[in-house]
């Protein structure tokens, strides 16, 4: 059965939060027949899923916490604007995450993440290719292949383990000498020794234009957006039933999604389901007139940044902050890694530079929390993407439509059920 042909056609379905995991869920809850609000506290798109890199970065299926991550630990934090940053006042709640973070990094686990991301991938694939034809959206993909780049011999042997998922996975990958490095991308600076082509990787045009496009999609299939702020749920003999606002309204569904991205942690509790998950802040700085042209995303293996060319200008950053979710930005992290592409781009312009930070949701296994609440039938959780919320949003959609429509999802999502942090 296709969900079109789904049978719940007069449920009604209550997304929270509306970033670019929550409008992919109420896409394809619309299209498996239920009537779909979008339940979202700003405006839909604004937050992490306005200002990121942009690339579907659907080769990525090696999670972050890799054997031997942590020796690199403590040298990334004693650079207070290097890959890694810790906010001391944040540490003791960061505790149990760090914790189950450590414990993530064996070669077992690692496997079954790796092999869990790939199936989802290959799901979220198809699921962007669908959704791009029909909403129009063949001008804002562009699958052009992602090249990472390597300044030194010592980084390119000890990405060896994780190239090597990638051959294990069947994800397609090329060595490119420095040469081929050039023709393909002849603005880099003649630094790097060794890169690595993927081709299934792609870029859109601007994240946050994909977000709103997509919401506008979902609204021309009739779906509805309503302004608001889940604080917690009314229960009708223990089975949600309404979702309560801030400003006193209740909102009734038959069924509901949590995709309130790095904020999801409460309203999870709120429905029973305890979850390890932590706002890991990235910055960035987006260059509209950049001088120089990329035509690929870049990935930099010691830096820990991206370069990508998006529509709207050449974005540089990445990095990763836990400060939680109230600390003020800092922003000094956005020129550290605009002097990091500097340094890889010697032509660079900066005028017109904005800055921007956003919260990754993040789990300490680099998988998302997707699936059905193991204590209401009619609750599902989309969250917790960490760094590839874009990229996987498709196929979360995907997923949760055909849960929520009483079918088997197409790959096996064990991997990502809440019931992992109990
Ligand atoms: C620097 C950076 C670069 C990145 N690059 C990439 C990339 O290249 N590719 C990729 O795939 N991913 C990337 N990511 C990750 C990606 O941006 C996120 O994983 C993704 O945007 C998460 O989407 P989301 O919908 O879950 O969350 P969000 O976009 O944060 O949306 C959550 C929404 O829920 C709303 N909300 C929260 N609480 C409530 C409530 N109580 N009631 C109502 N509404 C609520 C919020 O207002 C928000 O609109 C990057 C992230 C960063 C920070």
């Amino acid at each position: 059965m296709t969900n079109s042909q789904a049978t719940e056609q007069t449920q009604k379905a209550l997304v929270i939060g509306g970033g670019i995991v929550g409008i992919q869920c109420a896409i394809h809850l619309k299209k498996a027949g239920f009537n779909v609000q979008i339940l979202e506290r700003g405006q839909p798109g604004q937050e992490a899923s306005f200002g990121n890199a942009g690339c579907l970065a659907v080769s990525e299926v090696v999670p972050m916490a890799m054997p031997g991550i942590i020796k690199h630990v403590p040298g990334w934090l004693l650079d207070p604007l290097g890959p890694l940053a810790i906010r001391w006042s944040h540490l003791p709640a960061l505790v149990p995450w760090l914790w189950r973070f450590m414990r993530a990094g064996n070669w077992d686990q690692v496997e079954r993440t790796s092999t869990a991301a790939a199936a989802l991938m290959e799901l979220t694939t198809d699921s962007w290719k669908d959704i791009s034809k029909e909403a129009g959206l063949h001008n804002e993909i562009h699958w052009t292949g992602n090249i990472t780049v390597y300044e030194t011999e010592a980084a390119y042997k000890g990405d060896e383990a994780y190239w090597n998922l990638y051959r294990k996975r069947g994800v397609p990958f090329e060595p490119l000498t420095p040469e081929q490095l050039h023709e393909r991308e002849p603005d880099l600076a003649p630094i790097f020794k060794h890169a690595v082509y993927c081709p299934s990787y792609a870029r859109v045009s601007d994240p946050a234009r994909i977000a709103t496009r997509l919401a506008d999609h979902f609204l021309s299939l009739g779906g509805e957006i309503i302004s608001g702020q889940a604080l917690d749920f009314t229960f009708n003999q223990n089975v949600p039933i309404a979702v309560r606002c801030a400003d006193g309204r209740e909102i009734f569904f038959d069924k509901v999604v949590v995709a309130a991205g790095a904020w999801s942690k409460t309203l999870a509790r709120k429905l029973g389901s305890k979850v390890l998950l932590e706002s890991e802040r990235g910055y960035n700085t987006t260059l509209p007139n950049p001088g120089v042209r990329l035509n690929h995303p870049i990935m930099s293996a010691e830096g820990h940044f991206a370069l990508s060319h998006l529509d709207i200008g050449l974005r540089i950053g990445g990095a990763a902050e836990f400060a939680g979710l109230d600390a003020p930005a800092n922003f000094k992290r956005s020129k550290a890694l605009l002097k990091l592409g500097q340094r890889y781009l010697p032509d660079l312009q900066e005028e017109g530079a904005k800055e921007w930070m956003g919260h990754r949701p993040s789990t300490p296994d680099s998988l998302a929390v997707i699936g059905a609440s193991p204590i209401h039938k009619n609750a599902f959780f989309a969250f917790g993407h960490g760094h590839l919320g874009l990229t996987q949003a498709a196929g979360t959609g995907q997923v949760i439509a055909d849960l929520a429509s009483g079918q088997a999802p197409s790959v096996n999502i064990d991997a990502f059920s809440i019931a992992r942090f109990n």
